[in-house]
């Protein structure tokens, strides 16, 4: 199986830098090719913007969604897009690799998700009508892959509990697994969080490094969460709500899991 692991974290002798290495060696270990994109080693463009699109008119206004559109459809991206477009269809699974920075995911991989998820790549896929709203949450180009969040985090594990004052970590990565991942068509597993990482040590290194292991070794297996799919009756189109008689009761993130 092929996996594309982008990493964002600035200093390669970190404690992110360590999971990496251990992250490749184990996945190719178990037989499987791997590519990571270092988004700081890579110099990565975070903003999205005019750049992104090839022999574009600088006198017109751009517009973001549009200009991606017309530079997709064209072969008019930016290669470091197309190059990163490429990885994508390449990989059977992406893996998502960063500290928390303020409760999301570091900018520069905020910029890799904006400007890689060109429209008709990672948005505006498939028929619009009343009866399907586009190839997303759960139907896209990433159908059939899988992916996961590794993700290490300053606060405690009570921080994130159900009742912590951070917010339980689901709801705080609901945006990423649910809105980035889920989606363009991914099956997304289960995180793997590593609370509390200014408490490290060689020996809770060498636990964080058995549990992260069993986790790449379930990769293919593992149940993902089960995501509610958006054509597949679950919801009124085009209000795009819940059905009354489904998770009765609930609202929020947690209602969006079957
Ligand atoms: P490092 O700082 O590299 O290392 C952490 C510890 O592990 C250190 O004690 C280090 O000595 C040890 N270590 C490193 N490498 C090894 C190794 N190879 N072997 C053994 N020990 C090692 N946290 C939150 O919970 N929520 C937030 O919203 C949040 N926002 C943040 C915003 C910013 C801008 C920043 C800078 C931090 C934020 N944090 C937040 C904290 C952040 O999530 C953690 O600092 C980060 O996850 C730690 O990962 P690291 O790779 O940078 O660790």
């Amino acid at each position: 199986m092929n996996v594309l692991i982008v990493y964002a974290h600035p200093e390669r002798r970190s404690l992110n830098g360590a999971i990496n290495d251990f992250t490749v060696e184990r996945l190719r270990a178990n037989g499987h090719h791997v590519q990571v994109s270092d988004l700081y080693a890579m110099n990565w463009k975070a903003p999205l913007d005019a750049h992104d699109v090839r022999d574009r008119n600088a006198d017109a206004p751009f517009h973001a969604s549009l200009d991606s559109k017309r530079a997709f459809e064209n072969g008019l991206q930016s290669r470091d897009i197309e190059i990163e477009q490429d990885k994508l269809r390449w990989a059977d699974a992406l893996i998502l690799q960063f500290p928390l920075w303020w409760f999301s995911m570091p900018a520069i991989m905020k910029g890799w998700v904006e400007r890689v998820y060109a429209y008709g790549f990672g948005y505006g896929v498939g028929e619009h009508s009343e009866t399907h709203w586009g190839d997303r949450y759960g139907e896209g180009l990433m159908t059939g892959k899988r992916a996961m969040i590794v993700v290490t985090t300053g606060g405690w594990e009570s921080h994130y509990s159900p009742r912590g004052i951070n917010g339980p970590i689901d709801d705080i990565l609901f945006h990423i697994q649910h809105g980035m991942l889920f989606y363009p068509g991914f099956d997304v597993l289960q995180p793997f969080v590593l609370y509390e990482t200014h408490r490290m040590d060689e020996a809770r290194l060498h636990a964080t490094y058995d549990a992260l292991g069993q986790r790449l070794d379930g990769l293919w297996d593992d149940a993902p969460i089960a995501f509610r799919k958006q054509n597949h009756g679950d919801y009124a189109i085009p209000q795009l709500t819940l059905r009354d008689e489904l998770a009765a009761g609930k609202t929020g993130f947690a209602a969006h899991i079957d």
